[in-house]
């Protein structure tokens, strides 16, 4: 048996019994209702112990009791999480903080955070009988569904944006998926989505709609909290488009700390790109705007975000802020990761690195500070996204005479 205790809707406070709730709050609906999901943390505590997580499986699955699914459920055995953490000193002395560490969630499943989350909601999509599983996505999202309804056996139908970059969409469709190229935003992409499930009897896996999506997410703040356990980072810096990962993060770190796992706390940098920053700008108002700008950061240009409360909140909580960063910014920190610490970010994920320089530069983050940035998604998947900060390749004839001169300075 899982040990939810309740929904809580994160808008108006109400609590729900987990079986008979839908996905969001019935009084406030599916924009402003979403739920948070609550546990029996008493019950929690006695299953999980530092020394239970010695003898745990190097995967999310490790913080089994913090999950909402049955001890022994069906992905116990999919390979999910537990990525590794990359330090810099190259690229810490170049953005100026005295220690940086990555922690790349483009090693996962997929090749992207998304996993984390995705594994749940199949989970759960088999467990409740769907038809199949859906969701509205820029491209991770849905790729990661894809991939773990291919190891659940379940199909799956994804709505993505029209635009979506190719490289994400060849990578959906080899996990055997149903891509449908919506035309128009990533906004008009997911109320669809929602109403196809509604005819079709599929399992909504959209993030921040679906709260059991999040609880996956989070284990990414319960790894962090293990992989930094006698060395805690300051700062973490998340990139933020709907608002659920950084939210999830902090919830994450949170849980651990209530189960006196660890007893250090960090300050989370939320990172928006600045032609796409309604949560950034909540965060300074505690309103929401809706904005129409554009980035190229495609994985967290979402112009009216859902889970705007949540990661306000996280942010709040932690005393750290939000800050915003311009493309230009986005791929030089593009370039810097890949050449001083050997991770291909696409631009989203760059975006950490990106904001954690600017925060520097603004007297944020201070010059003594260790830092972790949470690289969300590799770049091979958007190879085109990346290019234009990273210059190009040398056209040479087969001739060593031919490659010299453009040797000389690098
Ligand atoms: C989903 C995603 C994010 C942001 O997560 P939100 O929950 O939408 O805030 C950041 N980077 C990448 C690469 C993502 O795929
Ligand atoms: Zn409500």
């Amino acid at each position: 048996m899982s040990l939810v205790s309740h929904l809580r809707c994160v808008c108006c406070d109400q609590k729900y019994p987990p079986r008979k709730a839908g996905f969001t709050c019935p009084a406030c609906g599916p924009v402003e209702g979403m739920f948070d999901v609550c546990y029996d943390m008493d019950a929690v505590a006695e299953q999980l112990t530092l020394s239970d997580l010695l003898n745990a499986p190097l995967s999310q699955w490790r913080y089994g009791p913090l999950l909402p699914l049955e001890t022994r459920h069906a992905g116990r055995d999919w390979p999910i999480g537990w990525t590794p953490l990359t330090e810099s000193a190259s690229l810490a002395s170049q953005i100026g903080v005295k220690r940086l560490r990555i922690k790349d969630e483009g090693r996962n499943f997929s090749g992207s955070l998304k996993d984390r989350g995705s594994s749940v909601a199949l989970v759960r999509a088999v467990d409740g009988g769907a038809a199949g599983v859906a969701c509205a996505s820029h491209g991770n999202a849905a790729g990661s569904i894809a991939a773990c309804g291919a190891l659940a056996g379940m199909p799956a139908y994804v709505f993505v944006p029209q635009g979506t970059a190719s490289g994400r969409v060849t990578q959906i469709l080899a996990y055997g998926a149903k891509v449908f190229l919506v035309a128009g935003t990533y906004d008009d992409a997911r109320a669809l989505c929602a109403r196809a499930c509604q005819r079709f009897n599929w399992y909504n896996a959209t993030v921040a709609y679906n709260p059991y999506i999040a609880e996956g997410a989070k284990t990414l703040g319960m790894e962090l909290a293990e992989q930094c356990f006698a060395d805690p980072p300051d700062w973490v810096a998340v990139p933020v488009g709907e608002g659920s990962s950084i939210a999830a993060t902090w919830k994450g770190l949170d849980q651990l700390r209530q189960l006196e796992i660890i007893d250090w706390r960090v300050r989370l940098l939320g990172v928006q790109a600045g032609g796409v920053a309604p949560i950034a700008a909540a965060f300074h108002k505690s309103e929401l705007t809706e904005v129409s700008g554009t980035t190229v950061a495609d994985s967290i240009c979402v112009r009216a975000p859902l889970d705007w409360r949540k990661a306000v909140s996280a942010v709040r909580e932690s005393e750290g802020t939000f800050i915003t960063v311009t493309d230009t910014q986005i791929l030089e920190a593009v370039r810097q990761m890949g050449s001083r610490a050997g991770v291909f970010a696409e631009p989203a994920a760059a975006a950490a690195v990106a904001g954690i320089a600017q925060a520097v530069r603004n007297g944020i983050v201070d010059r003594r500070s260790s830092v972790l940035a949470v690289c969300t998604a590799t770049g091979l998947k958007d190879v085109a996204g990346a290019q234009a900060g990273l210059g190009s390749a040398l056209r040479v004839a087969a001739d060593l005479d031919a490659i010299e001169p453009l040797i000389v300075g690098g």
